[in-house]
């Protein structure tokens, strides 16, 4: 997969929380972040996050 391909914007995961400390969430690691969890999931483990799932396009 293209690496560029992971964001949480296209993934069935993601949700906005309407925290506004915490405003994204990402249902597959079940977490809340002011960035984009992606972007947490890189700084945590140094990878890209694995459980991207791309949304069905409409
Ligand atoms: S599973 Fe990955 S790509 Fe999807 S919302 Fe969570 S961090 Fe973002």
């Amino acid at each position: 997969m293209d690496r560029k391909s992971v964001s949480c914007h296209k993934c069935v995961y993601f949700y906005v929380t309407w925290d506004k400390n915490f405003p994204y969430g990402c249902r597959a690691f079940g977490f809340k972040s002011r960035l984009l969890p992606s972007v947490e999931v890189k700084k945590a483990s140094g990878k890209e996050c694995l459980q991207f799932k791309k949304k069905e396009e409409r």
